[in-house]
């Protein structure tokens, strides 16, 4: 399976920011959208960082409630990893373990026409090891 397969089952959405965003705007639409990250992008829709939940917690930690004022862009990582869509299920578990975060972009022709999580890895990992057991049950039944 790959990134291409992963996105046409769970679709394309994908949420984005400014970077004069505020954390406290960041923080909003991770609450109200139930995620995890946010890609920010700018004016030219041009991938520039990104920003987790577990950012703004080490922010939060470090400078306190006021430092929800500033902008995403004082805080996001911007050396941003990302995949593209040719890349296999085990390519962006290798990048996710590696790289030690949960989220990876995917960009097609320099654009962003996605994003996958480590939750969407988990999901259709265990669908392909699922799928795998039934061909071998099916083979040795059949031998
Ligand atoms: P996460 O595990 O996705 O919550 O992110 C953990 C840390 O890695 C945070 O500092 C994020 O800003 C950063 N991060 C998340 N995704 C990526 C990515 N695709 N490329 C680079 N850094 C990332």
């Amino acid at each position: 399976m790959n990134v291409s397969a992963i996105l046409k089952a769970k679709g394309r959405e994908i949420e984005t920011a400014p970077l004069d965003a505020t954390l406290k705007e960041i923080t909003d639409v991770l609450a109200k959208r139930r995620i995890g990250a946010i890609v920010v992008i700018d004016a030219d829709k041009r991938v520039q960082g990104i920003i987790s939940e577990r950012d703004i917690i080490r922010v939060l930690a470090k400078s306190g409630a006021d430092v929800l004022a500033s902008p995403v862009s004082s805080v996001m990582t911007r050396n941003v990893i990302s995949c593209g869509e040719n890349d296999t299920l085990d390519q962006i578990m290798a990048a996710m373990t590696t790289g030690r975060f949960r989220h990876l972009p995917v960009l097609k022709d320099g654009k962003l026409a996605g994003i996958i999580s480590i939750g969407d890895v988990v999901k259709y990992h265990i669908s392909e090891v699922e799928m795998e057991a039934t061909a071998m049950r099916e083979y040795i039944a059949h031998t």
